[in-house]
């Protein structure tokens, strides 16, 4: 694909300008809205494979531009990123039942608008693959109609891209919601997720416990492998979070090199056990980046959540607890 086209709708002129610049960069061909009904108007005239659309416009919300977008234009893909600083999980749910295809939020993150964006080029050749094939499927079986045999086969091709399709599309869904590099939660769905656990465990009583991980010295991975091995080591811890939870546990990525575990039904202690086994297996284990291996340690602070206290008090504790561990020399979990 050469260029791509893609159009920023704003009605903040200073959020145009700071996508535009960001983006610009990037080689794709910028064009602007200000609002819904300028945007629709300019879609009548140009092809634009990729749309930042603004959620909260005065004249039209993003969510009914999205909508007429989806209807008016249903036979090519365009991939529309909602862009929004509402953060509640039912405006994301909203997005994607509109036919949104990402989420990004407000303020901008230069990093991820870039990333996010790649992503939805991504998309959008494979989407246009898809469509290709299904068009020229649709005209063979449309001039063989004598042919059943064939026609039958060819029905059962239509039918797999179809359902190849439809799981791309809930792809998208997790993608939202899960942090693209290390696969864990992201930043948005780890604090709904902590919101739901402390609730739950108001009610229950059950203790709940926090740990905020940081790998060590990441900045030096950076500059001495450079920025894809960092990439891998982050990809690689996010696996091996995954693998080493409990079921019933959950970790996001709360910064760029910063995790967080969330560790239901779980005291001080027993919290102190999964983390120390986490830190021990890590320290044995480098990790293995194309032709090298790196050794990795990270450092930790653990804090157990107190009834009465806000998410943000709890993950504090745990983040001075954090730093701590960081100052009695790394490779380490400190209790706060
Ligand atoms: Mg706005």
């Amino acid at each position: 694909m050469e260029k791509i086209n893609l159009l920023i709708v704003d009605d903040e002129e200073e959020y145009i300008d700071l996508m535009s610049e960001i983006l610009e960069k990037e080689g794709y061909t910028i064009f602007t809205a200000h609002s819904g009904p300028e945007a629709l108007e300019f879609l009548k005239t140009t092809e634009v494979d990729i749309i930042l659309l603004d959620i909260l416009m005065p004249t039209m919300l993003g969510y009914s531009v999205c909508e007429k977008i989806r209807k008016n234009y249903n036979t090519r893909p365009i991939q529309i990123i909602l862009v929004s600083g509402l953060v509640d999980d039912m405006y994301l749910e909203k997005a994607l039942e509109v036919g949104g295809d990402d989420f990004i939020h407000k303020p901008i993150v230069p990093l991820e608008l870039q990333r996010r964006t790649k992503a939805a080029v991504i998309r959008l050749r494979s989407q246009l693959k898809l469509f290709t094939e299904r068009e020229s499927l649709k005209e063979t079986v449309a001039k063989k109609d004598d042919q059943h045999q064939h026609l039958k086969k060819e029905f059962e091709t239509i039918k797999k891209i179809n359902i190849e399709l439809s799981t791309s599309n809930k792809n998208l869904k997790i993608k939202v919601r899960y942090d693209m590099l290390s696969g864990l939660l992201n930043r948005m769905s780890l604090f709904n997720t902590i919101d739901i656990e402390i609730e739950r465990a108001i009610r229950s009583g059950a203790p709940l416990t926090g740990i905020m991980l940081d790998i060590d010295h990441f900045k030096r991975v950076n500059d001495n492998f450079g920025h894809q091995v960092g990439d891998i080591v982050i990809q690689r811890i996010g696996e091996m979070l995954n693998n080493s939870l409990r079921k019933y546990d959950y970790a996001g990525r709360y910064g760029g090199e910063e995790f967080f575990m969330l560790l239901t039904n779980a005291t001080l202690q027993q919290g102190y056990i999964i983390g120390e086994r986490f830190r021990y297996s890590l320290e044995e284990h480098p990790i293995n980046c194309t032709n090298k291996s790196i050794r990795v340690t990270i450092s930790m602070g653990i804090a157990q959540y107190r009834l009465g206290e806000s998410r943000d008090a709890w993950i504090g504790r745990a983040d001075k607890a954090l730093y701590k561990a960081k100052k009695m020399g790394r490779n380490r979990i400190v209790l706060e």
